[in-house]
């Protein structure tokens, strides 16, 4: 029997974790503990919630205006109290954010195995975007299992010195969650576009585009609906206070725009599946959008979902107000052959049976290697 505990902070973590949950469950040689950080506290319950999926552990480490150190350090102390307390054989966080790096680093000098989900994306610009460049490198340093979505993240990791016998190619778990969402019925609702309207949706919360580049975006959204009579836009308003002034100071009294709360996953996939464009900073939305194959601006200078480029669903109109207008501006163009040719769903994020290979991988680990460098700590 194996103890394996994942930990999770924010909505695009439960999102991609608990599929993997959902699987390990199912091991009879497994015992899966789940602990939430409470980072994006509300955010990461709603998505829990549509998976059936309740923590074991709360850290309860948000505080308000609390910054990135602040939080990592609460996370830090947390952890280390829980993972003594419990002493499970592996930790797996997942992605970039601060309570993945922080978990990990303390399941590190706990002596314990971590496994990394979503290991070896790369913009390889530590800024962009910050902090998740920094955190998902860092990350890459202190695991023991890799779990690379797709053959370049593997790639990237081999380059980096990682041994490649810790690299598995898995898939993202995100095509197991949506396999999951888009199955279920839509608790909250249907999302009717009038006849004749095409759908824009956008979303933009990255910590770099705060300030200026966020306020640009939300200009090319207004002018884009001003020039565009059947053109409707929906933004769901991240929690960041910074986004919410920003987008109501610059779209209050724009025609045919809907701001609301962040619909919950079941609901946000239907409302992305009806949409004819999407306009975005997110990281975990390239992915969703590449696997339903909607045309996809992405509202950043580097992303480290270039598959989703290659794939031709996504493409890159830097952070600034005149990229993204002019990007959205020709992909509405009436009878327009580039839009066309980006309308694919693409298989190149994974095929849904991730958490399988996951969880297969962390069966077969060598448990013993790692309980005597434990011993040694
Ligand atoms: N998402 C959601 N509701 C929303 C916006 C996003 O459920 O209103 C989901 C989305 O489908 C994706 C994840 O949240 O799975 C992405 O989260 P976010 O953009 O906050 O983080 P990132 O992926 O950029 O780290």
């Amino acid at each position: 029997m194996r103890r394996i505990m994942t930990v999770m902070g924010t909505r695009p973590e439960a999102i991609k974790l608990c599929p993997l949950v959902q699987e390990l469950k199912k091991r009879r040689n497994v015992e899966v503990l789940v602990c939430s950080t409470g980072q994006h506290r509300s955010m990461l319950e709603s998505a829990l919630r549509a998976f059936e999926i309740r923590p074991d552990f709360d850290l309860d480490c948000m505080r308000t205006g609390q910054g990135h150190a602040t939080l990592s350090a609460r996370i830090l102390r947390g952890m280390d109290e829980l993972l003594r307390a419990e002493r499970p054989d592996i930790v797996l966080v997942q992605g970039d954010t601060t309570s993945a790096f922080s978990a990990a680093l303390a399941a590190f000098y706990a002596g314990i195995p971590i496994g990394h989900v979503e290991a070896g994306l790369r913009t390889y610009q530590m800024h962009a975007p910050f902090p998740e460049e920094m955190h998902r490198r860092s990350i890459a340093l202190l695991s023991d299992l890799h779990f690379a979505p797709t053959v370049t993240a593997k790639r990237n990791l081999v380059k980096e010195g990682i041994p490649e016998s810790s690299v598995f190619i898995t898939g993202n778990t995100v095509v197991d969650a949506m396999r999951i969402t888009l199955s279920k019925r839509d608790s909250q609702t249907d999302w009717e576009i009038p006849a004749g309207k095409r759908l824009i949706l956008f979303t933009a919360h990255r910590m770099e585009n705060l300030g200026t580049p966020i306020r640009g975006m939300f200009r090319a959204l207004r002018r884009i609906l001003e020039e565009h009579p059947d053109v409707l836009a929906i933004c769901p308003l991240h929690h960041n206070p910074e986004v919410r002034s920003a987008a109501r100071a610059i779209l209050y009294d724009a025609p045919r725009v809907r701001m609301i709360e962040p619909p919950e996953i079941v609901s946000f996939h239907r409302l992305m599946a009806k949409s004819y464009l999407i306009l975005t900073d997110s990281g975990g939305i390239q992915e969703e959008a590449s696997v339903m194959g909607i045309p996809t601006v992405v509202m950043r200078y580097a992303t480290e979902r270039s598959e989703g480029i290659r794939a031709g669903v996504l493409r890159l109109a830097g952070s600034g107000e005149e990229g993204i207008y002019h990007l959205a501006t020709r992909l509405l163009a009436p009878g327009s052959e580039e839009y066309e040719s980006m309308k694919r769903p693409s298989a190149i994020f994974g095929d849904g049976k991730a958490s399988v290979r996951i969880a297969d991988a962390l069966e077969k680990f060598d448990l013993d290697g790692s309980r005597a460098r434990a011993r040694m700590l």
